[in-house]
């Protein structure tokens, strides 16, 4: 049997560039031979995103039959960065390793193959899967894609899922979904000097009043909060966007992007097609989007399991994870990985090598208990 070393196999993934805007194959091609080599069974789901990159999502499954427990990562990080850092080349300093993806979530997802990878095939009593994403920076697209195409998952229905986002060694039972609404108003291009124009941007006007109305009253509501989470509010979010960008041309086209993060027990649906209905109501065309939260309930075994194993408390994050799509496949899910969230996507990323052997302790555990 192969033995891996989490920081050389974290080192490894880092000097592998899988920015999203690029192909993730060259890193889905190393992992899926990693496992291969220990005689997993492998699928690939596949798409060619909007700029023409081939993505690939992996899926590996070792031991037959239905249920047993799935590690589920995503290959891909958000830009380097470069200017600013060395931020493919791994550095270990004062114990920690620093790089692009080292928390978010080259780290993780070793320590979850290195976990994997010191089991004892003989030894398992029900499957054990590896999940890797494309695109879960660019909105969770790969898991998407990976949960409306893989027959492997769909067949095997896995009954625990561990998402290895970073959360400090912090079992997560649950976290926000996201809702995004955009109502976009036409008008008529003219240069502003004619008085031919109609200016699309104040027709949003009425929208973006019922709008500031509905933030205020998420904030001060407390029937949408939820305590369980920090903030306990939808966070509601709105941009605009207007074509042409001239100052002397009227808009021929203006886009209200409105986003909020809906939580259990919080009226999220009932916000969401309130602000539907308010863009409709004042003649906007909407497209729209309802992701709901994730939610594993205390009581469930995998929570129970996690918190005994790693010694600490069930917690809420606000950020999402591929769990939005995966709950589809997977029965019951619970975040937790090495790391802070709190580096991810900053310059000097960096995952504590303590934490990175702890997760493989603890990953290693679970394998234990559940197969
Ligand atoms: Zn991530």
């Amino acid at each position: 049997m192969t033995h891996h070393n989490v920081l050389s196999l974290t080192e490894q993934l880092i000097a592998m560039p899988s920015v999203s805007r690029d192909s993730n194959v060259a890193i889905t091609d190393f992992i899926e031979r990693l496992l291969t080599a220990a005689h997993w069974q492998t699928e690939r789901t596949e798409y060619i995103d909007d700029n023409g990159e081939r993505k690939a999502n992996l899926v590996a499954k070792l031991g037959t039959g239905q249920g047993g427990l799935a590690f589920c990562s995503h290959s891909d990080t958000v830009p380097g960065q470069e200017q600013d850092w060395e931020a493919f080349v791994p550095q270990v300093r004062d114990g920690r390793l620093y790089g692009r993806g080292s928390c978010d979530m080259k780290g993780p997802l070793a320590a979850t193959l290195v976990a994997v990878l010191s089991v004892d095939p003989a030894a398992l009593t029900q499957p054990l899967y590896i999940i890797v994403t494309a695109d879960e920076e660019l909105g969770l697209l790969g898991a998407k894609h990976l949960v409306a195409h893989s027959a492997l998952l769909q067949a095997s229905r896995p009954t625990y899922g561990i998402i290895a986002e970073p959360t400090s060694l912090a079992p997560v039972y649950s976290h926000k979904g996201f809702g995004r609404i955009f109502a976009t108003a036409t008008g008529k291009s003219a240069h502003s000097s004619t008085g031919l124009g109609v200016s699309a941007l104040l027709k949003t006007a009425p929208f973006l009043n019922d709008l500031h109305a509905i933030a205020d009253l998420l904030e001060q509501d407390k029937t949408f909060h939820n305590e369980m989470y920090t903030p306990p509010t939808q966070t509601l979010n709105a941009m605009i966007e207007t074509e042409p960008t001239a100052i002397n041309v009227t808009a021929e086209r203006a886009t209200v992007r409105v986003s909020f993060r809906p939580m259990p027990d919080s009226r999220s649906p009932e916000i969401h097609q309130l602000i539907i209905d308010s863009a409709e109501a004042h003649g906007l065309d909407v497209t729209e989007n309802y992701i709901a939260p994730l939610f594993c309930p205390i009581t469930a075994d995998l929570v129970q399991a996690a918190v005994s194993i790693c010694g600490r408390q069930p917690t809420t994050v606000s950020f999402g994870t591929d769990g939005n799509y995966l709950k589809n496949v997977i029965e019951q899910l619970v975040v937790l990985g090495p790391g802070s969230i709190a580096v991810a996507h900053t310059v000097g990323e960096y995952v504590p090598v303590a934490e990175l052997e702890e997760a493989v302790t603890i990953y290693t555990r679970l394998i234990n208990h559940f197969c």
